[in-house]
């Protein structure tokens, strides 16, 4: 997802990189080590914790220089048209010939009790604290280097928008309507690293705000754990109020780490934020392993003290991706006996590719876990590296994914990325339960982004007037008659890019425009920005991230591409069907789930598909919708309209993982 992930090739080349450090850290190295393995945990230096965060959203892990093994120092400071209704007059062009293109420490030392709580305008519950969860708080007996860290604290705290009750209520929202309140009731704890509107980078943060909301309405009580990054807008960071905080040591550090809770209520669930500078200060979610590493092991850690310190524990906790994977692990280890032990948990796998991968020593020594954590069947991948995913994945008691032919595929060694017989062995609890998109979010009738809103009854007769909106918007020529093509992505490898560079002329046939939005690797932006260049007013290359335009884009496009290499569920076609643009997406994972190709035998299907990973057959499937476009409008329009009445809403997958938690909680 359009996060920028450290993906396992990174990992290897940052580690590969790393120099010498200096001195050691007291990291437990396992007895199988071998000396390359038992280097000492590389710790941030104090360089690199000064570094800015990278523009680019898919930032590479950079090869930074080793992190020295120095003491962690303290924490650190603040971060924190008019209607245009003609039918196109162009004759159809001439479809070019496709050619073959090329410890039990759980947890917290709860050092400061909700005391110290600043004005709240939900009383902060007292931490309760359990022998296993909490080291009592000693406040009066703090040494000089606690007390140090306690004013650090302090000082966050003081910079935290803490907000009078009287001028941010704490529910900003009325509760959703409860749909169905006589099924069971289940709370659920959502783990995760990223949540539109706070931070989204890609469609786990579609998923994160738009599935607790419609669990919400299914009568589940849902609580959504995030990091508390600085860059969350500032809009939202007022409306938090301080929860509570407690101190919790991690790994093998030898720190105490400040947990502040930051708690925000909306529309029927619950925002808590993890707050701690020293991990979330970076103006991006994501950075690079050698940070985000330590970063999510805190984070998973932190995310269960904290329910356990807010006495809530949840039927279920269900983690998203590698950054919250240790969640289970440290469920069935370190908290087994807290309260929140007695919690199920479901991971859900957004994209196989991202795994937290990192050397043994260095999980071992941020994550704290014992050793039974880091054997072959759970976290360690091969002698040298341990797999945070592949750990989640052994301890979780069920695991899902985002369609049901990604289930399948990453079971097999062409999409497995080297986890395939990882999760055959664990396919009993293996599901595949595909996306939706919130009409919330997503809905042309009201999406104050559009030149002119519309619905099923009235979207032929708007349709072109969101296309010569979004032609002026972005320098094209302004002809309804023009076929547009949109493409809305990452530019990352996993999208297939590749393929749509290869046959951008051939594409541009005099009749069609082609739009891409997006950020990511330097070659696809500048191949784009060089198409842009030689195509003037015919291609435009948006190098950016713009929620607003791509939502016009959705609206304003005949027709948007997905040709990805592959794709767990894919979330630009299902917009794209609901603003009733035809998607043109190859056959994988959740794309062929939800993109039904177009029969022009029974005139049936939601679109247009190709299976091989080859720019031949990308162009072909594109002739094909020109051809029907330009040949055949009457047929193009209803499958427009068919588009736009297919049920791509959260609805069904809800109560699909609902069924799941019942499934998992008898009682
Ligand atoms: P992935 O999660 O792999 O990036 P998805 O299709 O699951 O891909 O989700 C992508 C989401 O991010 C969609 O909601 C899409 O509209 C949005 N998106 C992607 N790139 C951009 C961009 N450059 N500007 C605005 N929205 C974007």
């Amino acid at each position: 997802m359009a996060r920028e992930k450290s993906d396992s090739a990174n990992v290897k080349k940052a580690a590969a990189e790393k120099k010498p450090v200096e001195k050691e850290i007291p990291a437990a190295v396992s007895p199988a080590s071998t000396a390359k393995e038992a280097a000492p945990a590389p710790e941030k230096t104090a360089a690199a914790k000064k570094k800015t965060a990278p523009a680019a959203k898919e930032a590479e892990p950079a090869p930074k220089a080793a992190p020295a093994a120095k003491e962690a120092e303290p924490v650190k400071k603040a971060a924190p048209a008019t209607k245009e209704t003609e039918p196109a007059k162009k004759t159809a062009p001439v479809a070019k010939e496709a050619e073959p293109a090329k410890k039990a420490a759980p947890a917290a030392k709860e050092a400061e009790p909700a005391k110290k709580a600043a004005p709240t305008a939900k009383k902060a519950e007292p931490a309760k604290k359990t022998a296993s969860t909490a080291k009592k708080a000693e406040p009066a007996k703090k040494t000089a280097a606690t007390k140090k860290k306690a004013a650090s604290a302090d000082k966050r705290k003081a910079k935290a928008p803490v907000v009078e009750p009287e001028s941010t209520p704490a529910v900003a929202e009325p509760a959703p309507v409860m749909e169905e309140p006589n099924l069971p009731r289940r709370s659920v704890a959502f783990i995760g690293s990223e949540c539109h509107p706070f931070v989204k980078t890609g469609g786990l943060g579609d998923v994160m705000y738009a599935l607790p909301r419609e669990l919400a309405r299914l009568n589940c009580d849902v609580r959504v754990i995030l990091p508390r990054y600085a860059c969350i807008p500032q809009e939202y960071q007022n409306k938090m109020i301080y929860r509570g905080e407690f101190y919790m040591d991690l790994g093998n550090t030898g720190r105490s780490y400040y947990v502040g809770i930051m708690e925000y209520i909306w529309d029927g669930v619950v925002y808590d934020f993890i707050d701690n500078e020293e991990f979330f200060s970076w103006g991006n979610p994501y950075t690079n392993l050698v940070d985000d590493i330590p970063k999510y092991c805190f984070f998973s850690k932190a995310a269960l003290a904290a329910l356990n310190y807010m006495n809530w524990i949840p039927d279920v906790v269900h983690c998203h991706d590698w950054q919250a994977a240790l969640v289970p692990v440290y469920l069935r280890t370190l908290f087994k006996d807290s309260p929140v032990g007695r919690a199920r948990s479901v991971i859900t796998i957004h994209n196989l590719r991202f795994q937290g991968v990192y050397n043994i020593p260095t999980i071992k020594y941020w994550s704290g876990l014992p050793d039974e954590a880091f054997g072959m069947g759970a976290l360690k991948q091969d002698w040298v590296e341990a797999n945070m995913l592949k750990g989640g994945l052994a301890y979780a008691d069920r695991i899902t994914t985002v369609s049901g032919t990604y289930a399948w595929e990453i079971q097999t060694s062409e999409y497995g990325e080297r986890l395939e017989d990882h999760l055959r062995y664990h396919s009993h609890k293996l599901r595949g339960i595909v996306n939706g998109i919130d009409y919330g979010m997503w809905n042309p009738e009201t999406d104050p982004a559009l030149a002119e809103n519309y619905s099923l009854g009235n979207v032929l007769d708007h349709k072109m007037a969101n296309k010569l909106a979004l032609q002026k918007e972005l320098g094209l020529e302004q002809d309804t008659g023009k076929f547009v093509i949109g493409l809305i992505s990452r530019l990352t490898n996993q999208k297939g890019l590749d393929l749509v560079n290869a046959i951008v002329p051939q594409v541009l046939d005099g009749n069609t425009q082609v739009v891409v939005l997006g950020t990511g690797d330097k070659q696809y932006e500048d191949a784009f920005r060089a198409y842009e260049g030689s195509y003037k007013g015919t291609f435009s290359a948006c190098i950016q991230y713009d929620e607003g335009r791509a939502h016009r884009i959705y609206a304003g496009a005949d027709a948007l591409l997905v040709p990805s290499r592959f794709e767990p569920c894919g979330l630009t076609q299902l917009n794209a069907m609901h603003y009733g643009t035809l998607p043109i997406v190859r056959e994988t994972g959740g794309l062929k789930d939800t993109v039904e190709p177009y029969n022009e035998f029974n005139g049936e299907g939601n679109g247009f598909t190709f299976d091989r990973y080859d720019a031949g057959l990308l162009l072909d499937a594109i002739n094909r919708a020109k051809s029907l476009y330009f040949n055949n409008r009457y047929h193009w329009d209803e499958v427009v309209q068919r588009d736009m009445a297919k049920d791509v809403s959260w609805e069904k997958s809800a109560r699909q993982y609902k069924d799941l938690y019942l499934e998992l909680t008898q009682w």
